[in-house]
């Protein structure tokens, strides 16, 4: 059975002033691929924290273009660049993956922020990046990616929740969403699902969801254990015990905390 495990390296939100918590990312560990999900503001920097080498990481998805799950992309993209010439590190091909407008949206962003484009790092790097829009089911060696829109503010501002599948093993990230009834079918029989909790039931702000909503979804879906992040400071007193409207685990989410799938 291919083996997966979770490394959260940020649990939090936009906000700064959260002690211990970048904004919300993670990455997927399968045994042929390691899948950085969002890539928000100073997460790169917890990366060499976990247990990934960074050449190792070769896909990436964002789930939209708020800063806090895009904002370290160019970073990551630079240091692959740069690691490549000054120091000959075997970088491996990397393959970007968002949502609709998100390849033109990073070609923009390397033409702009770095000395060079697209075509110019695929010419003059030892590896290949691939830039996507999700507009389809991808299928890798291993697992598939699949995804569906949110509801996280306008229509012309999309957000995915992602669903990367085995044969025997399903993880859901809900990206930034509020709750809605087809995440539950989306979600159905996940082995874990790891939700956007940024506010807890008494605070509940539109385009995300609250613990509540979380539990009524993992449950509805049948998911084993459910992860709550993406925690703003008010979500910091959530407490995950004696929950009564979920049977499954949920665990709340801590930066550098790694889950077995
Ligand atoms: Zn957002
Ligand atoms: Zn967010």
């Amino acid at each position: 059975m291919i083996s997966m495990r979770l490394h959260v390296l940020g649990s939090g939100s936009c906000i700064f002033n959260q002690k211990d918590r970048l904004p919300a990312s993670y990455i997927l560990e399968t045994d042929q691929h390691n899948i950085l999900i969002d890539t928000g503001t100073g997460i790169t920097q917890n990366i060499p924290e976990s247990e990934i080498a960074v050449e190792d990481i070769d896909v990436v998805i964002n789930t939209h273009r708020h800063p806090d799950h895009v904002s370290d992309l160019i970073p990551f993209i630079q240091n692959k660049v740069v690691e490549s010439i000054y120091y000959s590190r075997n970088e491996g091909d990397l393959s970007i993956y968002g949502p609709e407008g998100h390849g033109r949206y990073v070609k923009n962003r390397i033409e702009s922020e770095m000395d060079d484009s697209l075509e110019g790092i695929n010419k003059n790097f030892p590896f290949n990046l691939e830039v996507r829009d999700l507009t389809e089911e991808i299928s890798l060696a291993d697992l598939n990616i699949g995804f569906c829109e949110t509801e996280h503010g306008s229509d012309d501002f999309p957000c995915l929740a992602i669903k990367i599948e085995t044969e025997s093993q399903k993880v859901v990230f809900t990206g930034d969403t509020d709750y809605f009834e087809s995440l539950i079918d989306f979600s159905k029989g996940a082995d874990m699902v790891v939700a956007d909790c940024s506010m807890p039931d008494e605070k509940k702000v539109e385009g995300h969801m609250t613990p509540s909503e979380c539990f009524e979804l993992a449950e509805s879906s049948n998911t084993e254990t459910l992860v709550l992040s993406h925690l703003y400071p008010e979500a910091e007193d959530i407490s995950v015990k004696n929950v009564d409207s979920f049977s499954g685990n949920v665990v709340k989410a801590k930066d550098l905390i790694d889950i077995s799938i």
